[in-house]
Order: structure tokens, then sequence, then C-alpha cells
């Protein structure tokens, strides 16, 4: 199957020069890109009538798709639940912990599918989930069914709260921790073993696992090393605010990321979520150590981690660390819509700093495309336009008011046009989402039996009560 996309108005390939082609053509072959390179140039390569399908590019742009490097596909059902005045734990211990322990596999199903129409209409073709709540083959499934690219696991625990929160059922605990930490890595090796490389390759499995209180420091060190035996990664939270920092302080007497550190946890192979709160000195650890960071801009805003006032990411970047961009989950953030994360990192740490040569556009979809790919160890496939990577782009249609007039296609695609302006996505070599509709999942009835599941949830974890707390004392 050979597919010509022809004279596009422009092809942002991210590669290693951020090369921008002006009059472009792409040639697709199966899931592939064969060909990448000025029109003319291809069109005198390539005999015409020997494509199966040619598309029209004249009014049309390209760029890679974006690479979610943190996302909770298992809670797209909690959107617009939970109050936005919470600290952290409050959020977590008393309004998700109960929400998401009462989401069935068959919600589960739902809340994957329903996520994975986001993340397509925002122009997002591969992820880094945290892992399912329930049988993570319920997330392959729906990922298979969709065609999207990604990562999952199984969200694991393994050091519940002394005292179990009023609310909680001896339910929850069971279904949100494992009894050991040798439980929770044998559990997350079986995972690994049946599920990475499923669908065709297009959905790997790691050892993922919560992170921060609700883990044990050997779960953090023992899935890392689980995570490199296996050849695969690991991700988790950690120094996600000052809050969190300052409570390591207090309990163990450094910041999050130097406990990991002293203990042999960091590693190439390890994507710290979030990252806020990391010290002037912790910089050279995660470089030293080519530990990746996903930062989730939409989650700072919404939740007050302090990105803006505290946070390291120009340095890290400077520094030489790998930093994706991610969504979180719905609840955190309030979407997945990736283009959103990349206009905020853009302008955020300028606006902090009061320094216009923070971050900015060209270095804002790096991180929304090939630094997600490394994070994601998939960078030899993903995250740029070359000749032999897998053909994962978005089409922008250009006869749209947000790209008119455009001069200098990054700075249109960062600080002008919306994900509003996504004409086709595409994840190796198939088109998912094209005339605003996502191709492979009926969205109308999908949403209808969203809403009346996430009625259900709220409902059975009695979220719709009065009395849930509104601060907490949790692990302090
Ligand atoms: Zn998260």
């Amino acid at each position: 199957m050979q597919t010509l996309i022809e004279n596009l108005q422009f092809a942002l390939t991210v590669d290693s020069d951020d090369a921008v082609i002006r009059g472009a053509s792409v040639v697709i072959e199966d899931d592939r890109i064969s060909a990448i390179g000025p029109s003319q140039e291809i069109a005198a390569q390539y005999d015409r009538a020997s494509f199966d399908t040619i598309i029209d590019g004249s009014s049309k742009g390209i760029c890679p798709g974006f690479v979610d490097s943190h996302v909770h596909l298992s809670e797209t059902l909690s959107r617009a639940v939970f109050p936005d005045n919470l600290d952290t734990r409050t959020w977590v211990f008393h309004w998700a912990k109960p929400f998401y322990s009462h989401v069935t596999e068959e919600d589960e199903y739902v809340s994957v599918l329903l996520g994975a129409c986001e993340m397509l209409r925002a122009g997002t073709t591969c992820f880094l989930d945290m892992g399912a709540q329930n049988d993570p083959a319920v997330t392959v499934r729906a990922v298979d069914e969709i065609g999207i690219r990604g990562i999952t696991g199984r969200h694991a625990a393994d050091n519940p709260p002394q005292e179990i929160p009023a609310g909680w059922s001896e339910d929850m605990v069971a279904h949100h921790f494992f009894p050991d930490t040798e439980t929770a890595l044998i559990e997350l090796e079986k995972c690994v073993t049946q599920l990475n490389n499923s669908a065709n390759g297009r959905v790997r499995c790691w050892v993922n696992i919560e992170g921060k209180e609700p883990c044990t420091l050997e779960l953090h060190t023992g899935a890392r090393e689980l995570a490199e035996k296996l050849g695969v990664g690991t991700t988790y939270h950690l120094a996600t605010s000052l809050e969190e920092a300052k409570i390591s302080e207090k309990k163990y007497g450094v910041w999050p990321i130097t406990r990991i550190a002293n203990a042999g946890g960091l590693g190439a192979n390890l994507v710290i979520a979030h990252g806020a709160a990391v010290a002037d000195d912790e910089i050279a650890l995660l470089a030293d150590a080519n530990t990746k960071v996903a930062f989730c801009p939409g989650t700072s805003l919404k939740l007050a981690k302090g990105a803006s006032c505290i946070g390291k990411y120009p340095e890290l970047l400077n520094a030489g660390v790998t930093v994706g961009l991610g969504t979180d989950g719905v609840s955190a953030s309030g979407n997945l819509n990736l283009w959103r994360q990349m206009y905020a990192v853009a302008g955020l740490f300028k606006d902090a700093r009061n320094d216009p040569d923070m971050i900015g556009a060209r270095k804002a979809l790096r991180m929304a495309t090939i630094e997600g790919a490394k994070a994601l160890l998939w960078d030899d496939e993903i995250g740029s336009l070359e000749k032999g990577k897998k053909a994962d782009f978005i089409l922008f249609d250009l006869n749209h008011v947000e790209w008119t007039p455009y001069h200098d296609p990054l700075q249109a695609l960062v600080w002008s046009a919306t994900s509003a302006t996504i004409d086709q996505t595409w994840v190796d070599g198939r088109v998912l989402y094209k005339d605003d509709k996502i191709q492979t999942v009926n969205e109308v009835p999908l949403m209808s039996e969203a809403r009346t599941r996430a009625a259900q949830i709220i409902s059975r974890a009695k979220l719709d009560t009065l009395g849930v707390p509104t601060t907490t004392s949790l692990y302090s």
C-alpha cells in the first residue's frame, strides 16, 4: 500500500536540524515514511501512477504526531468531578482514589477509548499511560481497536496509609495496594511478559508504578531494576510539588530525587512524571543518569504544583535532560490535549522569569514530539518525520482563520493554531481521524455510555455526598 501526500505547504520535520521543508511531499509505504522532501524532488523520483492513494496537500501542512509522555487513560471518566481548590494529597487520597477504586473493567475499557478519541482529535499519536487500575489486557484491547500507539502497564502501589481514611473500604485498599513489594513486582513482570509488543508492536507494556508515598523505596528501585532486566522502561510520579519535597525532607532528610539517587534508583529507562520540585544539585543527578522527565503544565496550573515558580525545566533542558510533555489525567489537568501543553510550556517560563528567551516555540514542539519519543525509548521509530520512521503524523487544514496568515509555520503552530485546525491524524500508516470523525470508533454512543458510567462511579464512590474531606494529614 503506497500513499503520496503531495504539494504540502510545509513539513515541520523535527529532525536533528529542525528542518522545515516549504513545498513538501511525503511517500508512505504501509506503516512507514519511505520518502520526504521537496515536492519537485519527490515528483522526479516517483511515477504517480504507482500510488494506491494520492492526497492533495496544497492547502495542508504536516508535522509529527504528538507524544504524550504522561497520561492516565484509566481516569478519563473523572473529568470535571473533583473541586479545583484542593491540595494534591487531599485531591489524590480523598477524591481520586475513591473514584478510581470504583472503576470497573468495563468502565476502564470505555475510559481508554474515550481518552484515545480525545488524543487523536488533538494530534496525539503515541502515549505513555500510567497503567490500568484493573487488568491491563483490557487497556491493550481498547488501544488495539482504536489503532493509536502507546505504552501501558499495571498501576501498582504497595504502601497504603497507616490509618485507612474514612470512606475507604477494605476492598478499596486491596484494589489499590499489593500486599508487599515482591507480589507487586511478580504481577508487574507478568504484565510485561504477556502484553509487551501487542497489537503488531503498537502497544508496549512497562513496569509502571504510582510512585511517591503510596510506594515503598524498594518498589521504586525494584521497578526500575525489573524494567532493565526485561528490556523495557518504567515511570512513576516523583518530585511533583514543593509540598511533596518538604515532606520528604522532613521524613528522610533529602528531597525525592536525591532519595531515589542515593538508593541507586535513577537510570536511563526511568521517566519521572512531573519533576516540579528539583533542587539545583539534582539537575546533574538526572542528567548523569540520563533519567527522563515528563512535564505536565496543565496539571501544574490546575493543581498548583508550582512549576512556574520553582520548576527547573529550562535548566534541565540546558543540562541535556530529556523532558517530554504530558497531559496527566483529565481530572488533574482537565484535558488530554497535548497541543495545549505545548502552548503553555512555550510561554510559562518566559513569563515566570521575565525572559523572552525561555523555551519558546521550537523547543516546545520538540518536547511535544521527539523529546517525548526519547522519553518513551521509541525515538528510533517515532517523534520526527524522516525516511524509515513510522507514519505517525498530523495534517493541518490551513484554510482556517487560525492559520491566516502565517509566515513562519512553527510560530503559527505553537502560538496561533489549535487542534480545531487538524484535518487528519495518522498512526502506523493509517488515518485514524479525518472529516471530524474518529475512523475506528463510533464516538456518539461511546460518549453517551461514558456519561452514564461516570455518573454511576460518582454515586458508588459517594463523591456526590457532603463530607468528602477537603484537607488531609495522610502520610504527613
Ligand atoms: Zn499522573
